[in-house]
């Protein structure tokens, strides 16, 4: 019975690839040894693509989220800012800033609060 070649894994890891193309040529061991790697690394392949496409959906969803999260927070700001900000509340609901006299408050000539003693 003939002994199985074992110089494919020498020649793979120290040789040159045409070296290693020679014996393959020469030598079925190894050439069914190259192909079973070959299978393997492309098998690799495979998953990696996979891998990588999933982790960019993973990204671009991630992504996604942070933008809306982003935008929920910008408008929660801006519209706490708006709430607690009467002048520009009473802009926006009657287009002007409200005085004293608009909000049925006495005032004096000047526009200013009268207070009773
Ligand atoms: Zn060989």
């Amino acid at each position: 019975m003939n002994e199985k070649c074992s110089k494919y894994e020498e020649l793979f890891v120290s040789s040159s690839s045409e070296e290693l193309e020679k014996h393959l040529q020469e030598c079925e061991d190894c050439k069914a040894e190259y192909e079973a790697q070959q299978k393997v690394s492309s098998l690799l392949d495979e998953v990696k693509m996979y891998y990588y496409a999933k982790r960019k959906k993973r990204i671009a969803r991630l992504r996604a989220a942070c933008a809306v999260m982003f935008m929920v927070f910008s408008l929660a700001s801006v519209g706490g800012f708006a709430l607690t900000n009467d002048d520009l509340m009473d802009t926006l609901k009657y287009g002007d800033t409200l005085s004293a006299e608009d909000l049925g408050f006495p005032v004096d000539a000047d526009g200013l609060l009268m207070v009773d003693e």
